[in-house]
């Protein structure tokens, strides 16, 4: 069995529309997709159109922008009921607070003496709920400004860079806990993927155990093979999930083909055990897993 529980589309910054990124999945072999844009769920349907007709296993899940001790943490939350009035609230702020941003970085990129239109990032987003910063990326890569999104990120829309904006994002534990509320399952995206353990130390990954956590993303391109090892080690003995995957983003991301790590089959069992004992306290109408 193999199996991806972490992709994207181009609902939020993959480049794939629902129906591509579902074939392409079922083209490389993969037994079970888990689909995760960034604070969305609109290609939910159109993705489990897809797998019915291919015949592929779909979790539909939304990885949630969180602050956790002054940082960015991204949260994957899986089989969570999407009209649960506290989940509703936040990933709308965390909308709103996305695209009113991008002005805000536009303006700070003139005063870095780079011109880009608003019309320049919305043709980077075609078909998209949120434009961010991955599309203003684009936009600088398609002005010839820069060669790719990474530089872009590098030079100008990273944090300390020229035109990065703060932005809304929920506390992590407040969101570990609406999501268990909601009836899904919470599973943190690449904890140490970017800022390093400080970040996300142990003391945390435990106290969030304790609100309902179910896993930690282990097997992560962004992971550090030695870090990986550590975090495998304090998920076992906090009793959380393991999982692996690509963090797939079509051709928006290098080196996160999709299938490039994936998730044990008895990590998975036991997420879905937990999502299914979520699912009963909650009593909220949480979705199925798609599948054959
Ligand atoms: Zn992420
Ligand atoms: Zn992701």
């Amino acid at each position: 069995m193999r199996i991806d529980l972490h992709t994207h589309t181009r609902a939020s910054d993959g480049t794939q529309t629902a129906e591509e990124l579902v074939r392409a999945a079922a083209a490389q072999g993969l037994d079970v997709l888990g689909l995760t844009d960034h604070d969305t769920t609109e290609a939910w349907t159109a993705a489990a159109r897809i797998a019915t007709e291919v015949g592929i296993t779909l979790v539909r899940g939304i990885e949630i922008s969180t602050r956790h001790l002054g940082r960015g943490a991204h949260l994957l939350a899986y089989l969570p009921d999407p009209t649960y009035p506290p989940l509703v609230t936040h990933l709308r702020k965390i909308l709103d607070g996305r695209n009113s941003r991008v002005p805000a970085m536009l303006e700070r990129l003139r005063g870095a003496g780079v011109d880009v239109d608003i019309a320049d990032v919305r043709r980077a987003a075609e078909g998209t709920a949120a434009t961010g910063r991955p599309h203003v990326a684009d936009a600088l890569v398609a002005l010839g400004v820069v060669r790719d999104r990474s530089t872009a990120f590098r030079r100008y829309l990273n944090p300390g860079r020229p035109a990065y904006v703060n932005r809304y994002a929920a506390p992590l534990a407040d969101m570990v806990r609406i999501v268990d509320e909601a009836g899904g399952v919470s599973v943190l995206a690449h904890p140490w993927g970017r800022h390093g353990p400080d970040s996300m130390p142990e003391r945390s990954i435990s106290e969030l155990a304790g609100l309902g956590l179910a896993g930690i993303e282990v097997d992560h391109q962004d992971h550090r093979l030695d870090d990986r090892e550590q975090l495998r080690a304090i998920a076992r003995g906090l009793g959380l999930v393991v999982t692996g995957s690509s963090d797939h983003h079509g051709l928006g991301k290098h080196d996160h083909d999709l299938g490039c790590h994936t998730t044990a089959p008895e990590d998975y069992e036991r997420l879905l055990e937990l999502a299914a004992s979520a699912s009963a306290r909650s009593g909220r109408p949480t979705p199925e897993v798609i599948g054959p």
